[in-house]
């Protein structure tokens, strides 16, 4: 028999181990006997023959079976199981329903694989002298890549046991080998596999070593969260796929891949992040039915609240858990991005003792930031300032915020009603869901408070009819209103790669269709004036580095309050917005391209063609 070097993996209960490579001279392989099976791989596995005996034995004696020489070259897989004459009918059936599913790729081409059954554990022990060396390799992909196993059959076991950079690098998937992520998670790996193992080797106890495979989990999860932290990522998503689980960042409002861990751990991955959130590991897989739970995350000077949202999938939980960073500094109202005119104008509106100040746009356009940073600015000892969120996002200092609960029927209108009976100057009401609150907010405004709110529309004249909708009288909205405004976070150019950009064709055509249909002029050197960022390490080739806002503010003056009484039509209200000044959010953006804040691409991305 040539020296075979061959893969090997062992199970416990339904989940792949991790996969080892080991050489099948030795002395471990002496007298290992039991059920084994032969397996033709591909994309059709079928089993060809199965038998029991000394595995080494038996596959010298089968080397010139028709069976196995017709598949000298193909991929070839042996399952191979330990167990007495009385479980065998058992085994096999075993083996056929579990392992099928599981090679359905095609297989390396020589392969055996030992298999811990459940409620089996440790059943090769007693056959075992030395452990066979091992590597994780296979943390770094799901299915060893036939290439490398192919090009390692001549190979002595050294050379697998201390893979080569280029085995490693070929048994890595190109689309793998490009998340940002990986070459963390290899590192950890590798401290794992370099510390000594406590347990006596590979085949005590029948299990893996338990202690070191637990910290690596609690490792793999502190880079996860470390890295989402550097990046300032507003959530990690952690799907469980097909065959490993997929880590996905959000950063400036975009959803990056930046992590795959290989089977055997993914959901032991997402068990461990419920378990630091409060939720029951036990339900890691497979749960029914959506769950929450928060925790708090310190680590290299970072703080940040968690929230975690499972959503059961059919691979098992998917986790997100949303970042909210405790310890950064709730920017100046200067400093976010408004036009200066825009800002002095309205910081004059809502310096007022009465009225009421509606912020629109979606979700994640920066809404709840721009009000803190208004009721940070009117924060002063003469001031009761009072809030009712939905959840509370950031804290400050000097302000009364209480949080809503509905199960405790505890909502936006019993909050508010609450609230009036603690003597406010200035309220903030996380958001108009209903006429009540709606109708409160707006008698509240009417009788000496100055409200501030969000709706969920897109834009500011669009806050105008969303309140006719809802059943508001035009005359109490147009005597409530102080102003309305709409926004978006566009990205920034990253500083570092930023170039000129030619503008194509269809970006100038777009350009001029845009301004025309919201009827405003483009600025004179539009064109000529763009900019792009081509991608370098600072921003991870994304040409992008944080983000700024555009702000479309509309100052509810005379004329509008005429608009409003008569209950004008969304585009009376618009074209009137427009002849007062409002400058519309493809305006700005425009403006914010002219001057290489944005690129033009981003511009389209973010503002609707429609607004
Ligand atoms: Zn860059």
């Amino acid at each position: 028999m040539p020296s075979l070097s061959v893969y090997w993996n062992r199970c416990e209960g339904d989940t792949w181990g991790e996969l080892y490579a080991v050489d099948l001279n030795d002395p471990h392989f002496d007298r290992l006997e039991g059920v084994y099976m032969v397996w033709l791989g591909g994309g059709k596995p079928t089993m060809i023959c199965a038998g029991a005996g000394v595995i080494r034995d038996e596959l010298i004696r089968r080397q010139n079976d028709p069976a196995i020489t017709a598949m000298r070259d193909k991929p070839m897989l042996v399952s191979w199981a330990k167990v007495d004459a009385v479980s065998r009918p058992g085994v096999e059936r075993w083996l056929l329903e579990n392992l099928r599913p599981l090679i359905a790729q095609p297989v390396p081409g020589s392969v055996a694989v030992e298999v811990n059954l459940p409620g089996h554990p440790g059943q090769a022990q007693a056959n075992t002298a030395a452990p066979p060396r091992q590597i994780f390799e296979d943390l770094t992909r799901a299915t060893p890549a036939p290439s490398a196993v192919r090009a390692s059959g001549s190979k002595t076991f050294e050379q697998l046991a201390a893979p080569s950079a280029t085995m490693r690098a070929s048994s890595i998937d190109t689309e793998t080998r490009r998340l940002p992520l990986q070459p963390l998670l290899l590192e950890i790996v590798k401290k794992h596999t370099e510390a000594p193992k406590s347990n006596g080797g590979f085949f005590g106890g029948g299990s893996k070593p338990k202690v070191d495979d637990e910290q690596l989990v609690i490792d793999v999860v502190q880079m996860v969260l470390r890295e989402a932290a550097k990046l300032k990522a507003s959530d990690v998503h952690m799907e469980p796929i097909d065959h490993y689980l997929r880590i996905r960042f959000r950063v400036d409002g975009i959803l990056e891949e930046v992590l795959h861990v290989p089977n055997g751990m993914n959901l032991r991955i997402v068990s461990h992040v419920r378990v630091m959130c409060g939720l029951d590991p036990e339900h890691g897989i497979g749960t029914s039915h959506p769950e929450d739970g928060r925790m708090f995350f310190m680590q290299d000077g970072m703080d940040a609240d968690l929230r975690l949202s499972t959503f059961p999938t059919s691979y098992g939980d998917k986790a997100v858990l949303r970042l909210i960073p405790r310890s950064t500094k709730l920017p100046d109202i200067k400093d976010i991005g408004l036009p200066p005119g825009t800002l002095d104008d309205l910081f004059q509106l809502i310096s007022r003792t009465q009225g009421m100040f509606i912020v629109t746009g979606p979700t994640g356009c920066g809404k709840s930031t721009t009000l803190y940073t208004i009721l940070q600015s009117l924060n002063s000892p003469m001031r009761n300032i009072v809030t009712l969120e939905d959840p509370i996002e950031k804290k400050i200092p000097g302000i009364n915020q209480g949080m809503i609960q509905p199960k405790a029927n505890f909502g936006f209108a019993e909050g508010l009603r609450a609230i009036l009976r603690q003597d406010p100057n200035v309220i903030m009401v996380g958001e108009i869901r209903d006429l009540e609150t709606a109708e409160i907010a707006v008698s509240a405004s009417l009788t000496g408070h100055m409200i501030f709110t969000t709706l969920h529309t897109n834009s500011a004249v669009g806050a105008i009819t969303r309140l006719f909708d809802m059943g508001v009288e035009p005359f109490l909205i147009a005597s409530a209103l102080t102003a309305v405004s709409a926004q978006r976070l566009v990205r920034r150019i990253c500083p570092s790669c930023i170039q000129p950009h030619q503008a194509t064709p269809a970006e100038a055509s777009e350009i001029e269709s845009r301004a025309e249909r919201a009827g405003i002029a483009t600025p004179k050197s539009l064109l000529s004036n763009l900019k792009h960022g081509t991608g370098c390490s600072a921003c991870r080739r994304t040409g992008y580095q944080g983000r700024t806002i555009l702000f479309e503010y509309l100052p509810i003056t005379p004329g509008m309050r005429q608009m409003i009484i008569k209950k004008s039509s969304m585009e009376d209200l618009r074209s009137a917005a427009l002849r007062e000044g409002m400058e519309p959010l493809v305006s700005e953006g425009f403006r914010k391209a002219n001057e290489g804040i944005t690129s033009i691409a981003e511009v389209f991305r973010i503002v609707d063609a429609a607004d």
